[in-house]
């Protein structure tokens, strides 16, 4: 999978003990070494996921038309469900989903023992511990649950280089996870998981708290309707863009390859078309983590994005859409003017002059995710000192990293970003490049100020 271009792993945290990621870990990271890649590991805390409690083995019939009984208190014939948070947010007429929308309820009815009376209105067999969501309900819990704690201390212990936090609402929730990993002690890359559509009424804040955001779709055709996703999707992308915010784009991209050695058109489809609505990133799930061609599926997927890529240009002069001209992120953005300047000046000076790469040096990355922002036609490469930094780049689109130290003076900079964009093979002799740099240097994250037109000695 990493000769096929996996630049990050997920752990899952909704699956699984820490002694097996911890076993996946070790090997991911010394596969990784033998191959001399670089996979960035992200850490997937499950969230306020909601779950009926455990049933008759053969589970319970759903009839459609029946009522039933959800109760965190009461004994059978009542569903265990131990969410009095949730029984608490549901009024009349709130619909609850359950397995992902296989089943619904309605509730009709709160109960004297604080449960409640639903009408089924898709029924089903109901089995044990399967995930239940009552979109639009306005549920008093914190997005960090003390399993997603437990998970955030050993994800630290283990160093990886990012933490997802699911089911996100508000720029709070990240803010939270981010005191709590420093509190421990780390500094992962958070990635923002929006599944909510709430949390659109406060994406922009979400995504400028976050360090790269995912359109979780599997639970975002849940709580929202599937028909919104494509919608969802484009609008989340196009706010992370405009913001210089990697993005990734998640959930059934290749499904049927869970036992299929090739995608069906309709899935080739939809990872083009993540890719022209400008996603950074593409993810892979079940079709890794359990199906039968897990390889394969990174192969197909690695394909479809590199030929959508080569279509990139031409498709926006197709729709229309974009404009091949780098364009300002919006006044009211919070990315900073200086660097939005400068990046897109280089990336359009790197086009007048048919130049071989833009290599940026930058401590924090944004410079990269300010360059990347534009799809440029030209390559990417980063030259940064701290490896948090390499890891960042592999949530990035086109972005490319050398970990080294960090040169002593400007020229020093130059000529080592041109020795690495030679000896990476980024351009030869006689290839102008272009650098963006921060002078002073040593200045910190957010100082770029210079563009500089390189030819490789
Ligand atoms: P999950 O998140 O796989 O952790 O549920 C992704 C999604 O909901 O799409
Ligand atoms: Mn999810």
């Amino acid at each position: 999978m990493i000769r096929a271009g996996m630049d990050v792993a997920r752990l899952n945290f909704s699956h699984g003990a820490h002694e097996d990621h911890a076993r996946r870990v070790a090997l991911i990271r010394r596969i990784a070494a033998e191959e001399n890649a670089h996979v960035a590991l992200m850490g997937d805390l499950q969230g306020p996921k909601f779950r009926v409690g455990d049933l008759p083995p053969a589970g319970i019939p759903l009839q459609p038309g029946a009522t039933c009984a959800l109760s965190a208190s009461a004994p059978a014939p009542a569903i265990p469900f131990p969410h009095p948070e949730v029984i608490a947010a549901c009024g009349v007429g709130q619909r609850l989903l359950i397995d992902d929308g296989a089943m619904v309820l309605e509730v009709v009815d709160h109960l004297a023992d604080g449960g409640l009376l639903c009408r089924v209105i898709f029924g089903g067999t109901l089995t044990s511990r399967k995930g239940v969501s009552a979109p639009g309900a306005k549920v008093k819990v914190s997005s960090i649950t003390p399993k997603d704690a437990r998970d955030v201390g050993f994800a630290i212990a283990q160093g990886l280089d990012a933490l997802a936090l699911s089911f996100v609402r508000r720029a709070d929730d990240v803010n939270e996870l981010r005191d709590l990993v420093h509190q421990l002690g780390g500094n992962p890359l958070l990635v923002a998981k929006i599944e909510k559509p709430e949390a659109i009424d406060d994406l922009d804040a979400i995504i400028h708290a976050a360090d790269v955001v995912m359109v979780a779709r599997g639970d975002l055709g849940v709580e929202a309707a599937p028909e919104e996703v494509p919608f969802y999707q484009k609008r989340i992308i196009r706010r992370c863009q405009l913001n210089g915010k990697p993005v990734i784009t998640a959930t059934q991209m290749l499904q049927s390859m869970i036992h299929t050695a090739s995608p069906t058109r309709a899935e080739a489809s939809d990872v083009a078309n993540a890719v022209l609505d400008g996603t950074d990133a593409v993810m892979l799930s079940a079709e890794t983590a359990s199906g039968d061609f897990p390889v394969e599926s990174v192969r197909a997927m690695a394909r479809i994005a590199h030929n959508a890529e080569a279509h990139l240009i031409e498709s926006q002069r197709l729709t229309g859409m974009g404009n091949l001209r780098p364009q300002r992120s919006p006044a009211h953005s919070a990315v900073d003017v200086i660097t939005d300047a400068v990046t897109c000046e280089a990336v359009e000076l790197a086009e007048d002059i048919d130049a071989q790469a833009i290599v940026c040096t930058t401590s924090s990355g944004h410079t990269a995710r300010m360059v990347a922002r534009h799809r440029p036609a030209v390559r990417i490469l980063t030259l940064t000192s701290d490896p948090r930094t390499r890891a960042y780049t592999a949530f990035m689109w086109g972005v490319e990293a050398e970990l080294r130290p960090l040169p002593g003076d400007v020229e020093e900079m130059f000529s080592a970003a041109a020795a690495v964009a030679a000896a990476r093979g980024f351009a030869k002799t006689g290839d102008r490049i272009i650098i963006t740099a921060g002078l002073p240097m040593g200045a910190g994250a957010g100082h770029t100020n210079v563009v500089k037109v390189q030819v490789v000695p």
